[in-house]
């Protein structure tokens, strides 16, 4: 067997109390706690009782460096990973300058190998067009060879459907998946809040669902013309669901996420006296109806949402503290993604099968990324998590720069309180 260099004794998983044995970063057996054990020279983690988990993957962030560092950078960027319980973490490309380059992948790829060499590890998304203007192709060959894990013109959606399918096909022949941000690029265009009577009473512009629907609707016929497969980002609405329910049953290879705010927070929440035009609320796509959340809840559910990711996106005070109509879009979510939807489990409306598959397998499975559930080879990716732990949601609780979250000033239980990547401690 294995030389075991570290032993994790009395850790809860799924219920029952076992230890977990590692050698090389790699999970080498999890069995029933021993009442004594030989550890030789290996390291000894007490756990105590609490919860273990796999380490989680959040394939949509926002990281902002190069280019908007005041709003978060690589650092603090997978500190609050770290902090969150995310080993892998996918960024987007929309920095100054922007992914497109791949002097731009190195320099963040540098930056995660200098503040964080042990993890969590950090997966550049390439720019599918230059400069996110859709017009032209980003050099993707260059960018996949520096290590961009995925492409995606996220915030920016390409208006071209001729061009966006040229992407597709390229980004085939590098083994990569495309990731689009479904918003009709006429319709409500990043309005933040959702149309219907909500909007109406509020007086502020908006979009509909069917915005967000009508791309997906293009791109799963695109998918399906191609057979090439796509991932839709942060689906927010039933219409949405619908057609990607309707494409997964006719074979086509479409993967979906949805974010944790869609699954707790709806249009309501601008309309609550002590909350109305509540900046902090205002993401794109926007939080929906009540009804659109049962959707999203439902097909986590039965899979037809695989994974759920942050769309972690980070603004400075000054930015968020305007008029709604200028408030840039986006809310802050690495620091609160695993308590918020792990209560989700703890109130029946998340299972458990699904909160795994969505946070660790599916992501992994889609992006071919490192992923633990705990069998002898898998990385050593684990965190031990106080499930009883209460925190409130305040600035200076997130580890991220971004404080922008609608949570701010709520009560949430549960907190990591240590986390291992390749069996090595990192917070
Ligand atoms: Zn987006």
């Amino acid at each position: 067997m294995a030389k075991i260099d570290l032993i994790v004794r009395r850790a809860k998983l799924d219920g029952k109390e076992v230890d977990i044995f590692v050698s090389k970063g790699k999970i080498v057996e999890v069995k029933k706690s021993a009442e004594t054990i030989d550890a030789g020279d290996a390291k000894v983690e007490e756990a105590f009782g609490l919860t273990v988990m796999a380490s989680m993957t959040d394939v949509h962030v926002h990281l902002r460096e190069p280019g908007f560092e005041y709003k978060e950078d690589v650092e603090s960027g997978l500190r609050a990973a770290a902090w969150g319980g995310f080993s892998n973490i996918l960024c987007m490309a929309n920095t100054k300058p922007v992914n497109d380059d791949d002097s731009v992948t190195k320099l963040m790829l540098e930056q995660a190998r200098k503040f964080w060499p042990k993890g969590p590890r950090l997966f550049p998304i390439g720019a599918l067009t230059k400069g996110l203007k859709g017009e032209e192709l980003a050099p993707m060959a260059e960018l996949a060879e520096a290590g961009c894990a995925a492409f995606s013109n996220d915030g920016v959606p390409v208006k071209s459907t001729e061009l966006f399918r040229r992407a597709m096909e390229y980004a085939s022949d590098w083994d990569k998946v495309v990731i689009d941000h479904c918003e009709d690029p006429y319709m409500g265009v990043a309005a933040g809040v959702n149309e219907g009577v909500v909007s109406s009473r509020l007086g502020l512009p908006a979009q509909p669902d069917m915005a967000e629907a009508l791309q997906v609707a293009r791109d799963v016929l695109l998918a399906e013309y191609l057979e090439l497969p796509i991932h839709l980002a942060h689906i927010s609405c039933r219409k949405s669901l619908d057609l990607i329910r309707f494409a997964k049953e006719r074979g086509v290879k479409v993967t979906a996420e949805t974010a944790p705010h869609y699954l707790v927070l709806t249009e309501d929440y601008l309309e609550n006296e002590a909350t109305e035009y509540d900046t902090n609320a205002k993401v794109n796509p926007p939080l929906r109806t009540l009804d659109d959340q049962n959707a999203m809840l439902e097909g986590l559910n039965d899979g037809t949402i695989d994974c759920l990711a942050t769309d972690h996106a980070p603004h400075a005070a000054h930015e968020k503290e305007t008029e709604f109509d200028v408030a840039p879009c986006g809310i802050t979510g690495l620091d609160t993604a695993l308590s918020v939807t792990w209560q989700l489990v703890k109130d029946g409306k998340l299972k458990k099968e699904a909160f795994t598959r969505a946070w660790t397998t599916a992501p992994c499975e889609i992006f071919k990324l490192p992923v633990n559930t705990f069998q002898p080879g898998d990385p050593a990716d684990f965190f031990l998590f106080d499930e009883a732990e209460e925190w409130t949601v305040e600035p200076q609780a997130l580890h991220s720069k971004g404080k922008n979250t609608p949570l701010l000033g709520t009560t949430l239980k549960g907190r990591v309180k240590t986390h291992f990547i390749q069996g090595k401690k990192i917070v």
